[in-house]
């Protein structure tokens, strides 16, 4: 196991898991609210972490697919009434994001709304926050390091939760986690994290040492993804993807791009439930097409690293080796969805740093060409 300080304490490596007790009394935890979803429970996964910390640990399971408020308030009723001191976050970025809900909420009075980023919560939110050790279960996300929370209001909006303070105290990433993980999901988690190094890359906020964590991320999830899609026990590729996806979420702060205002505008949608590393993989391609010359020096340096002479083009051959969809008609969007996607994508906190700036009809341009 290797100890990383940057932004956050990062436990990395085989067997990192075992050391959940002993950062748990560093950070002086002593009864942890573990949230986690019923299909980590159902994979036995879940057993690992109940046996390091107690059989008896209060346990929320019923994270939905994208985190709400509801979810977190009856987490933190849970929490309050098992007198928890911290919570233990174990799974895909889902369960990680709630409890970045329900440690907020256990130390800050008032309505969820309040501390959302567009609707001027950044400074509300303070030290206060209840320690919060994220351990990932997918390579993906990169919500352990990152300082931001998704969920969605009880009215339906997608907001940002955004303070250095939701950032996990610590993050335990041990690939061990992820070598059960089927080729779907390791491809879909995967194209997330190479999602969030691409768009973090060509955000144009001045941050070099976050633009070369991203190339570095973006090199690592590139060689590995197809290994890890061949081969689930292939521990170095697990490895090497969960470090990838680490990197990205440690660039977040830099700013995503349009395939994410648009991956959160998709994802809102109720009926549909749409897995967000499968939308960010599909649309990946034409919001490169549209960069493209906003970004040529940025977009030719990846190219590089990966050795490929048109990125868009290998991304979709990508996608088609992975056994991922290539449409979002064949998810169930439809045209007349597009005006409500596209109203809310101008609304996204990453619609700001897209090296090149667009419009609603921009917006549907790149979905039509994804239909
Ligand atoms: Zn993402």
């Amino acid at each position: 196991m290797h100890i990383i300080t940057y932004l956050t304490t990062i436990h990395f490596g085989s067997g990192a898991l075992g050391s959940l007790p002993a950062a748990m009394q560093e950070l002086g935890i002593s009864r942890p609210l573990l949230v986690s979803d019923h299909g980590i429970a159902s994979t036995g996964l879940l057993e690992r972490v109940t046996s390091l910390i107690g059989k008896d640990v209060p346990t929320f399971l019923d994270v939905p697919t994208n985190p709400t408020e509801s979810g977190v308030q009856q987490a933190l009723a849970l929490y309050r009434q098992q007198g928890c001191d911290g919570v233990v976050a174990f799974g895909g970025g889902s369960p990680i994001d709630l409890a970045k809900g329900v440690a907020l909420l256990a130390t800050h009075p008032g309505d969820l709304a309040q501390y959302a980023g567009i609707l001027g919560g950044i400074p509300r939110i303070t030290a206060a926050v209840a320690p919060l050790i994220a351990i990932p279960t997918t390579a993906g996300t990169g919500s352990e390091v990152g300082r931001a929370a998704l969920i969605t209001l009880d009215d339906e909006r997608k907001l940002g939760f955004i303070s250095p303070h939701l950032i996990p105290k610590r993050a335990i990433c041990d690939p061990d986690l992820t070598l059960g993980l089927p080729p779907f999901l390791t491809a879909a988690t995967g194209l997330d994290a190479l999602s969030h190094c691409i768009e973090t890359y060509l955000s144009p906020r001045y941050n070099p040492p976050a633009e070369a964590i991203a190339v570095d991320g973006f090199a690592r999830i590139w060689a590995a993804l197809p290994k890890a899609f061949a081969d689930g026990a292939d521990a170095d590729a697990r490895s090497e993807l969960m470090m990838g996806a680490l990197q990205g979420g440690m660039t977040f702060q830099k700013g995503l791009g349009a395939v994410h205002a648009l991956s959160h505008a998709l994802g809102g949608i109720k009926s549909l439930k749409l897995h967000h590393g499968t939308l960010n993989a599909i649309l990946m391609p034409p919001v490169l097409r549209w960069n493209a010359d906003a970004v040529p020096a940025k977009i030719a340096r990846l190219q590089e690293v990966a050795g490929v002479s048109d990125l868009a083009a290998a991304l979709e051959r990508l996608n088609r080796d992975l056994g991922l969809p290539a449409t979002l008609s064949e998810l169930g969007v439809t045209r007349a969805m597009f005006d409500w996607i596209c109203e809310r994508a101008l609304a996204d906190h990453s619609h700001q740093t897209n090296p090149k700036p667009l419009s609603a009809t921009d917006y549907a341009g790149i979905l039509d060409a994804v239909m």
